[in-house]
């Protein structure tokens, strides 16, 4: 059974950002230099990782989803998801990816035990992917993708942070593709955090109508109820379209998740200032009993909601590639 927090919301879904570095640099996530970051001894080791995966676990938590950074950054992470699918306990594990590496690791990732991935991607257009991540190619993403699909990490989601006079005008591409070639996409609306405090997001609701404009009015679906996302589809698409909307639309009052970040500080909420510290008793030898109450506390300390709203300047210190998204 999940452990709820103090407003009843059962918690049941572990985000562990398994590194903080990333071999892109998205213009709305992080500066061209990069962010000063963790040295080895502060990363957690994946023996450290699963043990106090293991802990949270054993709270009812049944989800677990890796992100970063770019989780496929960090050597050898099939290893540690081997070691997150043998928890008993866990029913999905998935990652979170930039798909610049998945062309060589996806089939390494499902015999693993991942069964998903979800993909961010923000342009279908090679030039200005290039822009927009300063250094990728699309190339190598839609490689990713067609090899995530064949090694079965299914459904295969994709996410496009929208951004107003960069990439906005690739919506209607973006739907189309679950027309075309069965995509499930997902429109996020820019956070103004870190570096994505300079750039202009997109409401959905605008999204949507740009998209439903060209293609006709969409559909409510079912889709991961738990999740913030509100799924669509063009009637008869194969594909779906989801519209996650952190400002226009606050899902907080159901939010079922915590944060792990890559230095073992647990994060009761996207916007937590103060983690609360699991690496320093973990490293003194704290027992997992000592470890479950520093869970229940975190728990406990989620708050109602974040209360970032559009154009709000963000009250986190912390970068997004350490937060994990
Ligand atoms: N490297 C992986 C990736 O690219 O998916 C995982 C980490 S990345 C920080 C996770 C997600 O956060 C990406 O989809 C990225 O687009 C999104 N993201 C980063 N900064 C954001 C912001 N300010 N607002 C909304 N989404 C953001």
């Amino acid at each position: 059974m999940p452990h709820s927090d103090s407003y009843n919301r059962p918690i049941e879904y572990l985000r562990l950002s398994v590194t903080d570095r990333c071999n892109l640099r998205c213009i709305y996530c992080m500066p061209e230099e990069g962010v000063p970051p963790l040295t080895h001894g502060d990363v957690l080791r994946y023996e450290e990782i699963e043990r106090l995966a293991r802990v949270i676990v054993g709270l009812g938590v049944s989800k677990l989803r890796l992100t970063g950074g770019e989780p496929l950054a960090r050597k050898g992470v099939e290893q540690l998801v081997a070691m997150l699918a043998a928890i008993p306990g866990v029913r999905d594990l998935a990652m979170t990816t930039n798909g610049t590496r998945l062309a060589a690791t996806a089939d390494a990732l499902a015999r693993a035990g991942l069964r998903r991935v979800n993909v961010s991607l923000d342009s279908l257009r090679p030039e200005r992917y290039r822009a927009i991540t300063r250094r990728g190619e699309l190339a190598d993403v839609l490689e990713g993708l067609a090899a995530a699909e064949r090694a079965g990490l299914r459904p295969v989601k994709i996410n496009m942070v929208v951004l107003r006079g960069v990439n906005d005008d690739e919506v209607v591409h973006f739907a189309q593709k679950t027309i075309d070639d069965g995509w499930n996409v997902r429109f996020i609306e820019l956070m103004p955090l870190g570096a994505g405090a300079q750039g202009t997001g997109v409401p959905s609701a605008e999204v949507r109508r740009r998209i439903e404009d060209a293609l006709g009015p969409l559909v409510a679906v079912d889709g991961d109820g738990a999740g913030p996302a509100k799924y669509y589809q063009v009637p008869g698409a194969p594909g779906s379209i989801g519209f996650i909307s952190p400002l226009s639309e606050h899902f907080c009052f159901r939010c079922n998740r915590l944060r792990l970040t890559a230095d073992g500080q647990l994060l009761p909420c996207l916007m937590s200032e103060q983690g609360f510290d699991l690496r320093t008793p973990l490293r003194q030898g704290a027992s997992d009993d000592d470890l479950r109450e520093r869970v229940r506390q975190a728990i406990r300390a989620k708050p109602a909601g974040h209360h970032l709203g559009m154009g709000s300047p963000s009250p986190s210190a912390r970068p997004m590639s350490r937060i994990g998204g």
